[in-house]
């Protein structure tokens, strides 16, 4: 591993493109990202469909690799690393959440969360799988199959999974997209709870105002640039403001978190 060097960016990436070959077309979907987040931060990502979101949050798992410019995770440069050393900083620094939960059918909540400790070798699996799985309220269900949980549920063992192995930060695409509004609020209570109480530094990506809300910053993407990139002025407690249902107040919400453009370029 390259040496690391000291500084207070969890993420720290530098002027990024990336450029998909489609046959003799080069097709540039992100144009010149500049992002630092420091440690403890929750920041979300939104912006239209196309916009290079997904591909974004690639780079920043060390799921793929900028065409150029430079990205630090914890100081340390993985733009250029092999797919090996990748691997390794993704099973270290790198905790995920997916819409769509990824869980195992027949695996009960508590070996799913071991999972990534055991491609880790590391030692007191079962008990740091527990205490992964309590500080997400399901100490009482260790031993639940997928099937035998809520939506909310299910995405909470997927928490757990994601902060078993403390990574530097968490990388979450829509998690809350498959949810209906209270197992959303739920889940969003708990990386509420986990960004406050461990500092664990949270990066989402939502098309849901209403979710980018509770969240202390917004990064904006627009035709794979960052046009905006504003803090959250009072983010706002999961469960304690009800979700407004009127037209008009969604209205509201859409102009308050989006900025510049049209309501509808964003849907
Ligand atoms: P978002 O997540 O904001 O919807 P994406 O990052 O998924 O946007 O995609 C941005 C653009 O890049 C889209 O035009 C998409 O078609 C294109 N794209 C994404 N992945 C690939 C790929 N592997 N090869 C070619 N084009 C891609
Ligand atoms: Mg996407």
């Amino acid at each position: 591993m390259p040496e690391k060097k000291n500084t207070q960016w969890v993420i720290d990436v530098r002027q990024i493109t990336k450029t998909y070959q489609m046959g003799s077309v080069k097709l540039q979907v992100l144009r010149g990202i500049d992002l630092k987040v420091a440690k403890g931060e929750f920041v979300s990502i939104m912006g239209p469909s196309g916009s290079g979101k997904s591909t974004l949050m690639n780079i920043l798992g060390a799921l793929d690799q900028p065409t150029s410019g430079k990205y630090y995770l914890d100081g340390v440069d993985v733009s250029q690393m092999s797919e090996a050393e990748l691997a390794r900083v993704r099973n270290r620094k790198i905790g995920f959440v997916f819409q769509n939960f990824n869980l195992l059918k027949r695996t009960e909540a508590i070996r799913q969360v071991e999972l990534p400790l055991m491609y880790a070798g590391v030692p007191n699996r079962t008990k740091r799988a527990k205490a992964a799985l309590e500080a997400v309220g399901l100490g009482a269900r260790l031993n639940h199959l997928p099937s035998e949980l809520s939506g909310g549920q299910q995405q909470r063992v997927a928490i757990a999974r994601a902060i078993v192995t403390e990574p530097s930060v968490i990388l979450a695409d829509e998690p809350t997209g498959n949810l209906d509004s209270r197992s959303g609020t739920e889940v969003m209570q708990i990386f509420q709870r986990l960004n406050r109480e461990q500092k664990i530094t949270t990066i989402f990506v939502t098309h849901d105002p209403w979710i980018a809300r509770h969240t202390d910053r917004v990064v904006m993407l627009r035709d794979g640039r960052i046009v905006a990139d504003q803090k959250v002025k009072a983010p706002l407690k999961a469960g304690e403001v009800e979700r407004p249902t009127e037209a008009e107040e969604l209205q509201g919400v859409f102009e308050e978190v989006y900025y510049g453009g049209k309501r509808e370029e964003y849907n």
